[in-house]
This record gives structure tokens, C-alpha cells and sequence, in this order.
């Protein structure tokens, strides 16, 4: 058993700047974690193609598209949104990350290995049809999601989002899709303040309150994700990796632990496992206390292996 890791150089070359969270250095110290805990050494390594304008264009306006094609700037910075910004590196980062999901899928459909992890950014997950925003341009997870329905012609495909903040792009996105059931936690109130108006059969949103442990994160799993998981039997499952509901990471107030990543990976697992052919593809989104990372993911990266 192994897992895949998607990756490509340029996803380290996006840079926001000195005082940005979602830094270069967070893809460094998830290889040195990988490297030291020995974990690199049983993983393939692929390198991420870069997304098509038509695969993007599943999940994305055709002119919201373009405008990121447009706005990328030769020297400098450009702005997408307050917190989102571009380097002259930044296109072919976001290009790359849509394109480390979608190679994903294609790894584990074509059987070339049971789960990947795409180590990856700018992450996603915030990323909506039409617009930027919090870090993300591009909707990785769900172009990956997109391309399996669309490619792989999957009838059901499962994203889960255990990313501290709400996925309200993924949810933009799959509203009207009920061929995708959307699980998500997320620390409500927090940015950005969505999530909890969803009245809609296939997306699980379960907010928790700032200060919730692994315990509260746990249960809420179990009594809201899992039975809906089990009753829509995913041919493949997704999953938003971010890891800043991490007790050490202070962009957020929830008080998870590197063993409760391991877990909901393992029971994510056994859901692939048992209607999926164990079949997952992970992406990573958030996580900003650099160490915390590391170790966080080298737990997610051991229970995909299981
Ligand atoms: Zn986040």
C-alpha cells in the first residue's frame, strides 16, 4: 500500500509576501516532516500538470478565468481580493494545483495507486465560481470533483472538509449538484461567516464553536458526516485537507491534535474503502503554524496508508 504525492516546484515560488500566512514555507516544512518521519520514502512521486482552461471552466466562469489570466502580473503583485494576491509566479502555482487534483483522480481511477495527497498551493476551498477569495483562486478540490464526473463518469463523488473555515466555494460551486455531497466542519463564527443558512440535502455543513476539541470536532463527525456518507455510497472521495483547526494555530480558536487528523482520515478511509474501491484524493488547504503542519499532515499522509 502507498500513497501518491502530487506536487509541483512553482507551488513554492507563489509568494504574498513576508507577513502573509499561507507561505512558501509551509510546502517546505511538510517535505522536511515527510523526509524525517520516512514517510517520503514509501510515497511516488508525481509531478502536477497544469489545469486546462476547459477543466477549469467546469467549476469556474469562463471570464473569472480569464480575468486571473489577465490580472497576472510580470513583476509585482496584483490583488484578487483583500487577502489574495498574485506574484508573476502565482498563475502557474494556481495552474499547477488544479492540475495536482485532477492528476489525482486520474492516479487512483486508473488504479496506478489507491490515494494521493496533493501537496499544493495556493489552496482552494474559498475559491467560488466567480471570484477570489481568502488565499485561493482556483477551486482545486472541486475541479478534481468535476473532472471525475465529467472524465471518470462517476455518479457519486464525496468531498469532505475538515479546514477550520467553511468551504463556501465548494458549496457555490455543488449547490445545485446533488451528484456531490459536500461535508464540512468549520469554527463558526469565523471568517467567512458562511455555512450555516444551507438547507440542502447533499451539503453536511456542522459548525462548531470556537474552543471545540477533538472530542466536539469527533462527534460531530460521526453523528452528522458518517451516516450521510454511508447512505450516499461515494465512488470517490475527496478531502480539503486543511489543518488550522490545530490547537497551535492561531489564525482560528479549535483544539485539534495531529491524532484526530489520523482519525477522521481512518474513518474517511473506511468509507473509500467499503464503496470506493478505497479510492481518495486529498488536497491540502490551510494550516498556518508551520510545525503543527508538518506533523499534522504526516499523520493525515499515515492513515491514508493505513
Ligand atoms: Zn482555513
Amino acid at each position: 500500500m502507498t500513497v501518491s504525492i502530487v506536487s509541483h516546484p512553482d507551488c513554492a515560488l507563489h509568494d504574498m509576501g513576508e507577513h502573509h500566512p499561507e507561505c512558501p514555507a509551509r510546502l517546505r516544512v511538510i517535505q522536511n516532516q515527510l523526509i524525517s518521519s520516512g514517510l517520503d520514502f514509501v510515497m511516488l512521486h508525481h509531478e502536477a500538470p497544469r489545469a486546462s482552461r476547459k477543466q477549469l471552466c467546469r467549476v469556474h466562469d469562463s471570464e473569472y478565468v480569464e480575468h486571473v489570466f489577465a490580472k497576472a502580473p510580470n513583476e509585482d503583485r496584483a490583488w484578487l481580493d483583500p487577502d489574495t494576491c498574485m506574484n508573476p509566479h502565482t498563475l502557474s502555482a494556481a495552474l499547477h494545483a488544479a492540475g495536482a487534483v485532477v492528476h489525482g483522480v486520474d492516479l487512483v481511477m486508473s488504479g496506478q495507486g489507491r490515494t494521493a495527497f496533493c501537496n499544493v498551493r495556493p489552496p482552494g476551498h474559498h475559491a467560488e465560481r466567480d471570484h477570489a477569495m481568502g488565499f485561493c483562486i482556483f477551486n482545486n478540490i472541486s475541479v478534481g470533483a468535476a473532472h471525475a464526473r465529467q472524465v471518470h463518469r462517476l455518479e457519486r463523488v464525496a468531498i469532505v472538509d475538515f479546514d477550520v473555515h467553511h468551504g463556501n466555494g465548494t458549496e457555490d460551486i455543488f449547490r445545485d449538484e446533488p451528484n456531490v455531497l459536500f461535508c464540512s466542519t468549520f469554527q463558526h463564527p469565523l471568517y467567512p461567516n458562511t455555512g450555516t443558512a444551507t438547507d440542502s440535502d447533499h451539503i453536511v455543513n456542522v459548525p462548531l464553536a470556537a474552543g471545540a476539541n477533538g472530542d466536539s470536532f469527533r462527534a460531530a463527525v460521526e453523528s452528522h458526516w458518517l451516516p450521510k456518507l454511508e447512505a450516499f455510497a461515494p465512488e470517490l472521495v475527496l478531502i480539503s485537507a486543511g489543518f488550522d483547526a490545530h490547537v497551535e494555530d492561531d489564525i482560528a480558536d479549535l483544539r485539534l491534535v495531529e491524532r484526530d487528523f489520523a482519525w477522521v482520515t481512518a474513518e474517511i478511509k473506511k468509507i473509500a474503502d467499503r464503496y470506493a474501491g478505497g479510492r481518495v484524493v486529498s488536497s491540502l488547504e490551510g494550516g498556518y503554524a508551520l510545525s503543527a503542519l508538518g506533523r499534522s499532515v504526516a499523520a493525515h499522509i499515515n492513515a491514508l496508508l493505513g
